[in-house]
């Protein structure tokens, strides 16, 4: 029966296909699909993790004190009944060898299905093994995780779609469907061939929606319950326009969907040919079209669609999801370094790491916090850890060597932060001196994201070449609403008074003491947004490479002259959305 599960519109696009469920687990697993002939090891590796559960399972029960209650007896013998259960072990074989999942992804999709079986039994006693059922996968999980390889190896790559998909199914796109996924997981999966993405849980601006969107797949969070109501194999259709997923459509739907697709393929087609148009508005002023990337690969991409440079390399996607072994300053240098000469000689502006929040490090990191959106995140993490931090900044400043490298500063609000970190640069510095290795000229900027930022300007113009004004968490920090949330996603107002009172402020300050200013927020890649933001005077967007062209036709028919009067009527607004719309 068809029914839709709505949620919120993050990237554009109609994708059609089947559901690929991402089971959520308590333990922190990683997902990656294997190559076909790993299947063997794989395999290999769950038989010794179940058969070392297995065991200590029997051990418990040996060791078990003679004054036990009997129900402690009895339920061992349940968790070694469950995970002896071919069920489990059958289905979860037909994961891995058909679809390549890896050891812990396959688990918990196996997990997911035998619960909901557990969920629509009628007998309660039966119904209630699920928490038990859980509980062995999670050991065998735990287990797993404690056995796995040094995180450090690269993921494995993704397979070719011959190998991802079951013989019958065959050429059929996939859809992932998730409660959840970390960035860490969604960057995995942009080296596979997903068609599309949905999560019950994120906000617009959440990093893993950001990741999506750099995918350029149609995708939708907050969807709520969709992973609940969605089963692996499902047909689905996910629209990034209206941030719908249709389940199980009928003929007539999935004609109206294939018609809506065949057109957005088209309208790109129109786009790609402005990737050389020179981003010029209509009154001659020259618009700076930048990409945000989250690894060096990406700036194949952004050659691809006429970027003049980096705005914004979220260096923090190198530390990642390593349960905790860092990137030396080799291996950083070496991605620092893939970057800039894959840039051809345009500038590439570096972030220096900004984890905490919704980025955590790795399972550990955020844990104990209970507000972490608020706590030891970016500058102040980097701050925390002078010697992570200086072993960044080397590896930066000798990247520098290569080409133009700019240096931006994530969440900084204090003057003693500020001084910290330019004597850190300074060390750095002279360390590299010491060794005799070259860096180049490099300019400094800060990101405004915090209001503290924004209504100190003149303390940041004192001490920075450059300011970029992080809009995602400045409309976080403003409104309190934390950015991925969706059941305050409504609230999430990029066009509240106050927020665009602090981005004018911003712009015009920068204006005012010739110092450059870009957005690399979301909001730069919002073609809604680009009039505004032009009429502000802003000169500079920085956006993933999927949103460049759909901004650049934005500025090529507008009159940035004649949008100034206008946008100082937005800001002035109390409804300035309504404005927008005129
Ligand atoms: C921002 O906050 O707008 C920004 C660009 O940084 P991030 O999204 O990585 O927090
Ligand atoms: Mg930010």
């Amino acid at each position: 029966m068809t029914f839709a599960v709505h949620g919120l519109a993050v990237a554009r696009g109609i994708a059609i296909g089947r559901a690929v469920l991402v089971a959520s687990s308590r333990v922190d697993v990683t997902h990656y699909f294997i190559q076909a002939d790993q299947i063997q090891s794989e395999l290999k590796r769950l038989g010794v993790a179940r058969d070392a559960v297995i065991d200590e399972l029997q051990r418990l029960q040996t060791d078990m004190p003679k004054d036990a209650p009997l129900e402690l007896a009895a339920l061992l013998d349940v968790h070694l009944m469950l995970l002896q259960d071919e069920t489990l072990s059958a289905g979860v074989r037909q994961w891995v060898t058909e679809r390549l999942y890896n050891a812990e992804w396959a688990l918990t999709t196996q997990l997911d299905i035998i619960s909901r079986q557990f969920d629509e039994m009628e007998d309660s006693y039966l119904r209630e093994r699920k928490a038990d059922l859980e509980q062995v996968v999670e050991r065998v999980l735990r287990y797993l995780k404690g056995a796995a390889q040094p995180v450090a190896a690269p993921p494995p790559r993704a397979p070719r779609q011959q190998d991802l998909l079951l013989d019958d199914t065959l050429d059929v796109p996939l859809v992932l469907v998730a409660h959840d996924l970390s960035p860490a997981d969604m960057l995995q999966f942009k080296k596979s061939l997903f068609a599309g993405f949905v999560t019950d849980v994120g906000g617009r601006t959440s990093h893993t929606a950001i990741v999506a969107r750099s995918m350029d797949i149609p995708a939708v969070v907050g969807a709520r319950s969709a992973s609940f109501l969605v089963r692996q194999d499902d047909w689905v259709i996910i629209d990034g326009d209206a941030g719908v997923m249709i389940v199980d459509p009928s003929p007539i739907i999935l004609a109206e969907y294939g018609f809506k697709q065949r057109q957005g393929e088209l309208e790109r087609g129109r786009l790609a040919r402005l990737k050389n148009t020179p981003s010029v508005t209509l009154d001659g002023q020259k618009v700076e079209l930048l990409v945000n990337i989250e690894q060096p690969e990406d700036t194949v991409g952004a050659l691809a669609v006429g970027a003049v440079g980096v705005g914004l390399f979220r260096s923090e996607f190198l530390f990642m999801g390593r349960e905790g072994r860092l990137p030396d300053e080799e291996e950083q240098y070496q991605a620092y370094r893939q970057a800039v000469e894959g840039m051809n000689g345009m500038p590439v502006t570096i972030r220096t790491v900004d984890v905490g929040a919704d980025k955590p490090l790795d399972s550990r990191h955020d844990a104990a916090h209970l507000n972490p959106a608020l706590g030891l995140r970016a500058i102040r993490w980097s701050l925390s850890e002078p010697a992570m931090f200086l072993s960044q900044l080397r590896a930066i400043l000798r990247a520098s060597a290569y080409g133009q490298v700019h240096l931006l500063i994530p969440m900084l609000a204090h003057a003693n932060e500020i001084r910290q970190t330019l004597e850190l640069i300074e060390k750095a510095r002279e360390q590299l001196d010491k060794r005799g290795q070259a860096y180049g000229p490099m300019k400094i900027g800060a990101m405004i994201e915090v209001p503290a930022a924004a209504m100190s300007l003149p303390l940041f113009l004192r001490y920075f070449d450059f300011l970029s004004i992080g809009t995602n968490d400045l409309i976080q920090y403003t409104l309190a609403i934390d950015r991925a949330d969706e059941s305050v996603a409504h609230l999430y107002d990029q066009l509240h008074p106050a927020v665009l009172r602090l981005i004018a402020n911003t712009i015009a300050a920068g204006q005012a003491n010739g110092r450059p200013v870009s957005v690399c927020g979301e909001m730069a890649g919002d073609p809604t947004m680009t009039r505004l933001l032009l009429g502000l005077g802003l000169r500079s967007f920085s956006m993933h490479p999927s949103q460049i062209l759909s901004v650049k036709q934005e500025i090529l028919r507008a009159d940035a002259g004649k949008l100034e009067a206008w946008a100082q009527a937005v800001l002035d607004s109390e409804e300035p959305a309504a404005l927008l719309l005129e």
